[in-house]
């Protein structure tokens, strides 16, 4: 059976030393590539307006994400708030981009980890799977400490927009089973005009390389669930603004042919795209087929194409007490 890295680290004392390595980032943040310098141990706030405690917007079995993800159980989703990006088309725009009002889920790492216990335990998720990580991995990496001392035993997985900074990243080695970062724009001027991330490119594809360089291929186990290894997500957006020739090229190119991709088209003019004319539709037919043929031509074998069409379905509500999808979509196929 399976047994994740950080079990090992628990034991030889190596994971509390991560933990206390990346909290002391914290004094002056450097936790992400924005490297705000505030002091978050006292509650100040940069960018992302996140202190010192981890912010806990939704916990629950997600079965819309990739099928070696959601198996028949579901992936224990930890949705954390706020975020380290302000991407005007984000899905998740209640719980990320009104720090003021997550400020009310703010949990500490205990109960995180009993929360995660409780996706293990109770809901018999296959995994735990942190979306949006990227401004608290501190936190997250002392909720795991707390965790395994309880008995945690599933795999970890990274669901990141991308913009994750190397020397954190490197801190996650061994703990984290399976990276799951999105690769959103091929172009800066994109990146900063649509999520104010300026150098969005370098450090998303650098961030990419150091993920593949720890896990490497995707590896599923004999009942086809994932045990470790990358999935790069790449979301179609209207006017190829997602850059997918450039990005996925690179991918084959600067990481390996054999990556696992999964092509994303339930791109939704949701927060504020709808005021933005290049950003305020769906994506058309031909749109999708480009990025068909691209695969093709690329000689990419590995992942998931989403189908077109029905995009409205796969948006959250964190509104939603018990769930914020609706379970009964499958949104990957
Ligand atoms: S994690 Fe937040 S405070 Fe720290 S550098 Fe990134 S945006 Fe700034």
């Amino acid at each position: 059976m399976y047994e994740p890295g950080y079990i090992a680290l628990y034991h030889s004392g190596e994971l509390e030393r991560r933990a206390e390595a990346l909290e002391t980032r914290l004094g002056a943040c450097y936790i992400c590539p924005r490297e705000c310098g505030v002091n978050r141990l006292t509650g100040e706030e940069g960018f992302c307006h996140s202190a010192l405690l981890p912010v806990v917007s939704a916990v629950c079995a997600h079965h819309g994400e990739e099928p070696v993800i959601s198996g028949n159980k579901g992936s224990g989703t930890v949705f954390l708030g706020n975020c380290n990006m302000r991407c005007v088309y984000c899905q998740n725009y209640q719980i990320s981009q009104d720090w003021t009002g997550q400020k009310s889920r703010e949990m500490d790492c205990h109960t995180l980890a009993e929360r995660m216990l409780y996706l293990q335990d109770e809901l018999e998720c296959h995994n735990i799977n942190f979306v949006s990580p990227s401004h608290f991995v501190p936190q997250l990496v002392r909720a795991v400490v707390e965790a395994v001392s309880m008995g945690l035993r599933l795999p970890i997985v990274y669901n990141t927009n991308g913009y994750d900074s190397i020397e954190s990243l490197r801190e996650l080695e061994g703990i984290i089973s399976i990276y799951l970062p999105d690769l959103r724009y091929a172009s800066d001027k994109w990146a900063e005009e649509f999520s104010q991330a300026p150098d969005y490119v370098a450090h998303a594809r650098a961030a990419i390389q150091e993920m593949y360089r720890q896990v490497g291929d995707l590896v599923v186990d004999d009942a086809g669930l994932a045990q470790q290894g990358l999935i790069v997500r790449h979301l179609i957006l209207p006017n190829r603004l997602a850059g997918s020739d450039d990005s996925l090229t690179w991918l084959v190119r600067e990481v390996s042919p054999t990556v696992t991709v999964s092509i994303m088209a339930q791109y939704f003019p949701a927060h504020r795209a709808g005021q933005i004319p290049s950003l305020s539709r769906q994506i058309t037919q031909s749109e999708y087929s480009e990025v068909i043929e691209l695969i093709d031509r690329l000689g990419l074998e590995n992942g998931w194409l989403q189908e077109a069409g029905a995009a409205e379905n796969y948006l959250p509500d964190f509104t939603r007490q018990s769930h914020p999808f609706d379970s009964t979509i499958d949104y990957i196929k």
